[in-house]
């Protein structure tokens, strides 16, 4: 079991199942307890799906195979997933973008640099 990628390969399988990038998210093994990106996980490719393994102990994290028109996806190995919400200022810059007011966007610059 040498021969294996990063968990930045599992990006395109679960951008399927999550709105969110999960690869950066913080991830809890379930067997040995580590937290870390699920980027940092190891993934194997040469089994019939994806296999992603704890680069602590070794423990499969998480299985996805990709049927064609089916995703099975186990995260059995993993005891939690930290995902980031988006700052609030990231909405207020969303909500001031979509409504194109420049008044409304000067004054989120404004409250964003604290003057
Ligand atoms: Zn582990």
């Amino acid at each position: 079991m040498t021969n294996h990628l990063d968990g930045n390969v599992l990006a395109g399988a679960l951008s399927e199942v999550f709105t969110a990038d999960v690869t950066s998210a913080r991830a809890r093994c379930g067997g040995c307890g580590r937290m870390g990106a699920l980027a940092e996980a190891m993934v194997y490719t040469n089994a019939p799906g994806l296999v992603a393994r704890c680069a602590g102990c070794d423990q499969v994290l998480a299985t996805i195979v990709d049927t064609g028109d089916r995703l099975i996806l186990s995260l059995a190995g993993l005891s939690a997933i930290e995902l980031t919400r988006p700052s609030r200022l990231v909405e207020c810059w969303l909500f001031a973008l979509v409504r194109a007011d420049p008044a409304q966007i000067a004054s989120t610059q404004r409250a964003a640099s604290g003057t």
